[in-house]
């Protein structure tokens, strides 16, 4: 069942994802070559709590795993996807870095991830940035009343298409509300034109994520980490996403 939210829910939600934006402004501040996974999860946590939150992801138990998630962010580094485990790893010149941060505030979630290019990164790398980001933006688009929920997800394939990458369709988007994961689920491919119809109220988590190879992935023995089964690399961006009478509301963007 997708719950839409009445308009103070969507505020209570939009500080939410405020702090979430706010927590990847000073984790840009930090991030280069040298330094590691664990301290960025350390620098994201402490703000986090500070202003009253819970990390999200923390303790966190999955649909695939049965471990606790053991860290308040996720950092993908390359061929992993998503739910990169933060700890003794280093960043390096070359990485593609994919920051995942999640937060509970005021009963409500905001969920966004962003990638970062470090230092000289290949050409195919960087163009599977851009074409993320530009997949996800496209998306962002389709979120208008009477659009229907398939747009959202076509508009990613179709971006992702262009540039000859495929998007991985083991992990998908996400309703958001109460729960960190709501109905329905946003798929990163598919046909246009299908699905619920999109309301004012609905509030998406939507994001792509795109391979410089094929679709496989698989999860490391951390219970945690998926990669891709090619080992090439893999770009995420998400955003939360409101869908109001005036058109998509950005919750998670300053
Ligand atoms: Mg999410």
């Amino acid at each position: 069942m997708i719950i839409c939210k009445s308009a103070d829910e969507i505020r209570l939600m939009q500080k939410a994802g405020v702090l979430v934006a706010e927590v990847f402004l000073q984790l840009e501040k930090i991030l280069r070559p040298g330094v590691t996974t664990g301290y960025l999860d350390r620098i994201a946590e402490d703000l986090i709590v500070k202003k009253g939150a819970h990390p999200a992801f923390k303790g966190y138990v999955g649909r695939i795993s049965s471990r606790a998630f053991p860290a308040s962010i996720c950092v993908s580094i390359n061929e992993e996807v998503v739910h990169g485990i933060p700890g003794k790893r280093t960043i390096r010149d070359g990485d593609l870095v994919s920051i995942d941060v999640g937060v509970k505030l005021n009963g409500f979630y905001g969920d966004a991830a962003r990638s970062y290019r470090i230092g000289n990164i290949s050409k195919i790398a960087d163009r599977l940035y851009g074409a993320t980001l530009d997949a996800l933006n496209a998306s962002i688009d389709k979120c208008e009343t009477g659009n229907r929920l398939s747009d959202i997800s076509h508009a990613i394939e179709s971006r992702a298409c262009q540039d000859g990458f495929s998007v991985v369709r083991d992990f998908v988007g996400h309703g958001i509300g109460k729960k960190m994961h709501e109905d329905p689920q946003v798929l990163n491919y598919g046909l246009p034109g299908q699905g619920p119809m999109l309301k004012k109220g609905m509030v998406l988590a939507i994001e792509p994520m795109l391979n410089i190879g094929n679709s496989d992935v698989e999860v490391l023995d951390d219970l945690w980490t998926v990669v891709t089964v090619d080992r090439k690399y893999s770009c995420h961006f998400e955003d939360t996403v409101a869908i109001t009478e005036s058109g998509p509301l950005v919750l998670t963007r300053l």
